[in-house]
């Protein structure tokens, strides 16, 4: 797929959930949030669902816990316009409850599709809803700052999926914060393990593998875009 074909996909999806109503999410939202970021880019943020600002914006991660996962970010020196951002569930759930699970199982497939087209090397799951997705059964206590493959069934055809706490429970807790910094510095070394797969060829990701990324090397520079381009917002 050419960029410019993955940034037309892309903002194909993206018009669907503007309007989307399958399920009861749609009524009460004031704008959905279909995600947002580099089109090229081979990393992926999933959090769980919007909140009030995001809400309010139409935009992913622009509150607090939007302003903590730029931080983290930028400890890699990664912009938040060079990956791409989203959400299991496109509209805010009432009052910021978790989101019910036929509403999860109605708005997937919007997920879904965004990773077909992404087709990222690394998926970054923010919190135990996103992280149940990809790593079904595993506690974020024990599976933060780790990485798994990624089942097929979620759109992503060759990634791994890495765990981090959701940065809203990381404002709560300076425990969870101190951790969170040191699970994303494991991110670069998930990334190359990712590519490396990828680039083994067509017998694809061994299944199976969990590695521990938390005191990885601190001397790998992984940057998570493809080409040089544009950032794009969705
Ligand atoms: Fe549609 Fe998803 Fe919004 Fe439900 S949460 S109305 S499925 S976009
Ligand atoms: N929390 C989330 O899970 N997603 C957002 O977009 C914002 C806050």
């Amino acid at each position: 797929m050419t960029p410019d074909e993955r940034r037309a996909e892309l903002e194909a999806i993206a018009a669907e959930v503007r309007v989307c109503q399958r399920c009861r999410l749609g009524a009460t939202r004031t704008n959905a949030v279909p995600g947002e970021g580099e089109p090229e880019t081979e990393v992926v943020f999933v959090g769980e669902g919007p909140g009030f600002n995001e809400d309010r914006l139409g935009r992913p991660f622009v509150g607090r816990a939007g302003d903590l996962l730029v931080k983290l970010l930028a400890t890699l020196g990664w912009r938040r316009s060079e990956v791409f951002i989203t959400n299991v569930v496109k509209c805010r759930p009432p009052d910021n409850r978790d989101p019910e699970p036929d509403e999860v199982a109605a708005c997937l497939p919007y997920l879904r599709r965004q990773l077909e087209v992404l087709d990222p090397a690394l998926i970054v799951t923010l919190g135990r809803h996103s992280m149940a997705r990809f790593m079904p059964g595993a506690r974020v206590s024990q599976a933060h700052g780790t990485f798994a493959p990624a089942d097929p069934e979620t759109g992503a055809r060759a990634a791994l999926t890495f765990a981090l706490y959701h940065p809203a429970a990381a404002l709560r807790s300076s425990e969870v914060e101190r951790q969170s910094y040191a699970d994303v510095a494991g991110i670069p070394a998930a990334l190359l393990e990712a590519r490396r797969r990828r680039d083994e060829g067509p017998t694809g990701p061994t299944p199976g593998l969990v590695a521990t990324t938390a005191h990885a090397t601190q001397a790998v520079v992984a940057e998570p875009t493809r080409p040089a381009d544009e950032p794009t917002l969705f």
